[in-house]
C-alpha cells in the first residue's frame, strides 16, 4: 500500500510539472507557496524581456485572503496575465480583489487588463507618481520597448491604469490581510512602492533590489537614492521573505545585501574617478574586478557601464549643490 501511494505522489508530482507554465529552453513557471505562509510567488526568468520568454520576467506574486486574492506585479503584458491568471487558478480558486503595482514601468502591470478583464470590480493600486507617469507617456514608451522585444503586446491597449492611489506609510487592510506601505521619493524611479505583508512578514521591494539581472535607471531614478533605501533596510526591521522585482527572493543579506553591494561598488568607484578628475569610467576594470560573481548576472555588460555614468553624474550634481 505503502508503495502504491509513493508512486502515486510522484504521479502527482509528474502531472503537476507537466501542467505549468512550460516557456521554452527557460523551463516550468508555477505559483510557489512561501514557507507555510499565505504568500505565493511564481518566480520569472530574470533576464531582459525577450521573444521567447514572451515579455515574462517579473515576479508576480498573491497573498490569499479569507475570501479573495490580493496580486502584486501581474506581469508584461495581457497575453502573460492571461497566463498568470491560469497559473493562479491551479493553486486558487478565489476571485481576485485588488492588485498593486510597484511602479510604472510597463513589464510589472501590462498584465492589469488581463485580470480586470475576469474581475471587473477587481480594484487596482499604486503610487500617485505611478498613476500620473504612466498616464503621461511612461507606458506608451513602454509599450514600445516590450514590443520591440517580445513581440507580445497583443490586447495590452488600452492601457489599464491603476485607479487607487497609495501613499508614503499608508496602511491599509484588504479580506483581513494588513499591508504598510513605503514610498522612497526617488530609488528605482520615483514611482515606487515597497509593500509589507504583516501577517507573513513579507517585504515586497518592487525593481528597488534585483537578482541575478540588471535592470536601466532612468531619469527618474536616483542609484544615491537606491543605496539610502537599502542601507535604511538592512539597518531597521526584520522579515521572513525579501522578494525583488526580478530574480530569486530570500532572507535580507543574500537578496537586498547582494544588490546594495553592487550599487555601493558603482559608487566608490565613480566617486574616486570624480574626486581624481577623471571620467567615469577610469576605474571601470577596477569596478568589475571587485564585483566578482555579480558580473555573470543577466545584461551585467551593457548596464553596468550606463549605471556607473549614472551614478558619477549623480555626485557631481550632489557635490554643485
Ligand atoms: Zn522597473
Amino acid at each position: 500500500m505503502k508503495k502504491i501511494i509513493l508512486s502515486l505522489g510522484i504521479l502527482l508530482g509528474f502531472l503537476s510539472t507537466l501542467s505549468a507554465w512550460h516557456l521554452g529552453k527557460y523551463g516550468d513557471f508555477r505559483f510557489e507557496r512561501m514557507g507555510d505562509s499565505n504568500v505565493w510567488i511564481m518566480h520569472g526568468p530574470a533576464m531582459e524581456p525577450n521573444v521567447e520568454n514572451k515579455g515574462f520576467m517579473n515576479n508576480p506574486a498573491f497573498i490569499e485572503g479569507e475570501h479573495g486574492l490580493i496580486v502584486i506585479d501581474p506581469g508584461g503584458n495581457y497575453r502573460v496575465g492571461k497566463k498568470v491568471l491560469e497559473e493562479i487558478e491551479k493553486v486558487s480558486h478565489k476571485p481576485i480583489l485588488a492588485v498593486f503595482n510597484t511602479h510604472k514601468h510597463g513589464d510589472h502591470w501590462f498584465a492589469n487588463g488581463a485580470v480586470a478583464e475576469k474581475y471587473p470590480k477587481v480594484k487596482i493600486y499604486a503610487h500617485p507618481n505611478m498613476i500620473r507617469e504612466a498616464k503621461a507617456g511612461e507606458a506608451e514608451k513602454w509599450y514600445g520597448i516590450l514590443e520591440r522585444l517580445s513581440h507580445n503586446l497583443e490586447g495590452t491597449k488600452p492601457f489599464t491604469f491603476p485607479a487607487f492611489e497609495l501613499r508614503d506609510g499608508q496602511q491599509i487592510a484588504i479580506d483581513g490581510q494588513h499591508f504598510v506601505i513605503y514610498h522612497p521619493q526617488k530609488a528605482h524611479t520615483d514611482t515606487d512602492i515597497l509593500i509589507e505583508h504583516e501577517e507573513s512578514k513579507t517585504l515586497f521591494l518592487g525593481d528597488n533590489v534585483m537578482k541575478n539581472r540588471l535592470g536601466g535607471f532612468d531619469a527618474s531614478s536616483s542609484i544615491l537614492g537606491n543605496i539610502e533605501l537599502l542601507e535604511g533596510i538592512m539597518k531597521n526591521g526584520n522579515y521572513r521573505l525579501y522578494v525583488p522585482g526580478h530574480g530569486p527572493s530570500g532572507g535580507k543579506e543574500e537578496t537586498v545585501g547582494s544588490y546594495l553591494h553592487y550599487l555601493r561598488l558603482l559608487k566608490k568607484w565613480a566617486q574616486k574617478a570624480y574626486d581624481n578628475d577623471e571620467e567615469y569610467y577610469a576605474y571601470k576594470k577596477e569596478a568589475i574586478r571587485e564585483m566578482g560573481d555579480l558580473a555573470q548576472w543577466d545584461a551585467f555588460d551593457h548596464q553596468m557601464g550606463k549605471h556607473l555614468g549614472k551614478v558619477y553624474r549623480e555626485i557631481e550634481e550632489k557635490d554643485m549643490e
